[in-house]
């Protein structure tokens, strides 16, 4: 008789909540019948994260966890924002491995079997990527045009097409959570922190029932935050602006003096003094900004308080003898 592995390993699931009553009953079902299969293999959990939500989506899930023994609900005190959401959900669940999704079944909840094979094949990270997604063209380009932007300034490799769907291994998750900054950009740190990260193609839906959360002003927050969290290049084009301004000013000075030794009955006294001084007081005013931007660049990443590094594993020759403590 084949024996029974003693401890399943246990794959929690992180659903950010609000206002999501009309799809909440759903979600749950179509998670549970695509895990049924496994149930044998792994012990789930599904941890429901409610932002404050402002309809019944908390009753919903008070019957739900009422229903099954495996869901736990916690609740916010008021919205907090999908990502804050999420990050709670982080801190809270205790699993082997966590696979974040959205609660609007966008993410189709199938889609989390074939991250749990790419887990078992050896991944830390598995994230949906988007092959296609039915939202409004709008939508569309704004999404695409921000993962153009980011990736031309960001400092990590943040993989395109991709939201916060995805299946993250226990160390992964203990490393994030020493990521402690206040403007979080989640799938930015995920891809921060390293490890062996792979995709899994997705089509992505429509959204099932009610209106998004996330409205253009929370989306261009959220832009922002991608965009400065993880790159200080807005600073340091000042001082390449800067440059770019003083040579311009010193063809100016060029001119001017030009003017005063070739024509100088067009020049009114005075003239090219102020010109000149006003040319390169405007470029060293902007080299000196840009030179501010830089150490606000360094205090910028230094408050963030990141962790310096992360190791993914230690080998040594001797057990007994190991230069690590
Ligand atoms: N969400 C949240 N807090 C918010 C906004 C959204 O927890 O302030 C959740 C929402 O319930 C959903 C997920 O985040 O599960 C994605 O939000 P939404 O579907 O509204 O975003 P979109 O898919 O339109 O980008
Ligand atoms: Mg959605």
């Amino acid at each position: 008789m084949p024996t029974e592995p003693t401890t399943r390993r246990r794959v929690a699931f992180v659903f950010p909540i609000y206002n999501e009553e009309a799809n909440i009953d759903l979600l749950h079902r179509t998670v549970d019948e695509v895990t049924a299969p496994l149930a044998g293999r792994y012990d789930f959990s599904f941890l429901y994260v409610d932002d404050g939500s402002r309809d019944a989506s908390l009753e919903r899930l008070t019957e739900l966890s009422a229903r099954d023994a495996r869901v736990t609900v916690v609740e916010l005190s008021r919205n907090f924002g999908h990502q804050m959401a999420v990050t709670a959900g982080l801190d809270l669940v205790d699993a082997d491995a966590v696979v974040i999704m959205d609660s609007d079944l966008q993410d189709p909840p199938r889609v989390a079997l074939e991250l749990l094979e790419k887990w078992e094949e050896g991944y830390d990270v598995v994230y949906a990527q988007r092959r296609s997604r039915r939202d409004p063209p709008f939508k569309r380009y704004t999404a695409s045009a921000f993962y153009w932007f980011l990736r031309k300034m960001a400092a990590v490799d943040i993989p395109k097409n991709t939201g916060d769907f995805r299946l993250i291994d226990r160390k992964v998750v203990d490393e994030l959570r020493k990521y402690r900054e206040r403007d979080r950009f989640l799938r930015g740190l995920v891809s921060y922190v390293g490890f062996r990260q792979t995709a899994v193609l997705f089509d992505r839906d429509k959204r099932h029932a009610g209106v998004t959360g996330y409205p253009l002003t929370k989306m261009l927050r959220f832009a922002a935050d991608g965009i400065l969290g993880f790159s200080t290049t807005p600073l340091r084009m000042i001082t390449r602006m800067g440059y770019l301004i003083s040579l311009l000013s010193f063809l100016g000075v060029l001119y001017v003096v030009g003017v005063k030794v070739f024509a100088p009955e067009t020049a009114v006294p005075g003239w090219a003094f102020i010109t000149i001084a006003m040319f390169f007081l405007g470029g060293i005013q902007i080299i000196m900004l840009g030179v501010l931007g830089s150490y606000i660049g360094r205090t910028y990443s230094q408050v963030q308080n990141r962790p310096l590094y992360t190791v993914a594993s230690v080998r040594t020759g001797a057990a007994d003898r190991s230069a690590v403590r």
